[in-house]
């Protein structure tokens, strides 16, 4: 990790060094206040997906306001979140591999430890684990509701492996993991309660066969930020996975919004300068893919439609303008990036502004957390 910070607390924001991971406080904290009012009212809890953020400060927002507490990707992520004293975590993930189960197990003295299995062979090393630090641990059964990822097929499979999980000592079935990746960027509405209307026949199937064996399901657990109404109005789920609400990337502003869907606003930017002017029909910034992930697609340029970020190189970004004029060397510019989640693990810190000071530094803790 470098030793320089883009800015301290304090600072006039427009002396943010680039590039720089900027947050925008009162937007972010409008789309915090958003969710909790989409489900005050309902059963449905948030559970935030700390895959987005990977900041404590930011999960003690969320929790501050009404989450259950955090998913995670990862084991490791996870030990920074129990350590940070988040009390509720679930991976939602299957853990694999006695390395990664002897440090889960522990995780479980400190909060509540939630993990998927999709395969009984994942039912004993966890079972054991968990013998071993005489902890229990919080299982799910992951369901294929639509992804096609990870999750055992709805229905029976879902029962057989419920009752594995049920007899197993160290372990509590807690419920079903039911997150149906792909519907999230479908971009309209009509299509996105679709995938979600089937997701939810696929989690009630697999609930009914559960419990026709005597085995309760405490909970059902899924959803993000492009399909989340759905999931909260369905009757079917218990909580809400999103992640990204809090930051909304550009993809995420690709989707259409539905008179259901809630207006989350932009609020995590990529700061970044014109270092070179070298021809007239491009100028050259200094965030390139290393600074403002690609995998999504190309950041926009906020707040100026006659710019187009046109292709990203290491550390150099490639703006294209039809005015020459429109941009000079030193002109510093705000982008929106494409996908929140790995943009986020790209920095140290975010540099939370609020009108126009840093307000402070937030460590992004859990960055590079990858085992
Ligand atoms: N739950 C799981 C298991 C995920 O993998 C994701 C994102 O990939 C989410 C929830 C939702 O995240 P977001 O709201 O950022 O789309
Ligand atoms: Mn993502």
């Amino acid at each position: 990790m470098s030793p320089w910070k883009a800015a301290q607390p304090g600072d006039d924001a427009g002396a943010i060094d680039t590039p720089a991971l900027v947050l925008d406080l009162d937007a972010f904290e409008r789309n915090l206040q958003r969710m909790a009012d989409a489900l005050r009212g309902t059963k449905v809890r948030l559970r935030a997906h700390a895959k987005s953020h990977k900041c404590p400060e930011i999960a003690k927002r969320q929790v501050a306001l009404g989450a259950v507490g955090i998913c995670c990707q990862k084991v490791s992520e996870a030990a920074v979140f129990a350590d940070a004293g988040i009390a509720d975590i679930l991976v939602t993930n299957q853990v694999m591999g006695e390395a990664k189960l002897r440090r889960l197990a522990p995780l479980a003295r400190k909060a509540r430890i939630g993990v998927l299995v999709d395969d009984a062979l994942q039912v004993q090393p966890l079972a054991a684990a968990a013998q071993a630090h005489d902890v229990t641990l919080d299982v799910y059964v992951e369901v294929d509701v639509g992804a096609h990822r990870c999750g055992v097929a709805p229905g029976e499979a879902a029962a057989r492996l419920a009752r594995d999980i049920a007899a197993a000592p160290g372990l509590r079935f807690a419920g079903l993991q039911c997150y149906h990746g792909p519907a999230q960027h479908l971009r309209t509405p009509v299509e996105r309660k679709a995938a979600i209307d089937s997701a939810c026949d696929a989690a009630t199937r697999s609930h009914k066969a559960i419990e026709a064996c005597g085995i309760a399901v405490e909970r059902i657990t899924g959803a993000g930020t492009g399909s989340f109404v759905n999931e909260r109005d369905s009757g079917v789920f218990d909580e809400i996975q999103a992640g990204s609400y809090i930051f909304l990337d550009r993809d995420y502003g690709d989707n259409t919004r539905g008179p259901n869907d809630v207006a989350f606003e932009h609020a995590l930017f990529v700061r970044t300068t014109v270092m070179s002017r070298a021809t007239d029909a491009f100028a050259i910034v200094d965030a390139g893919l290393k600074a403002s992930s690609v995998d999504s697609g190309m950041p926009t340029v906020w707040q100026r439609p006659d710019l187009r970020y046109a292709k990203a190189a290491d550390e150099h970004g490639v703006i294209a303008t039809a005015d020459a004029g429109a941009l000079a060397l030193g002109d510093v510019l705000h982008l929106v990036p494409g996908h929140c989640d790995p943009t986020v693990n790209l920095y140290d810190e975010l540099v939370c502004v609020r009108a126009g000071r840093v307000e402070a530094l937030w460590p992004i803790a859990a960055r590079g957390a990858l085992l």
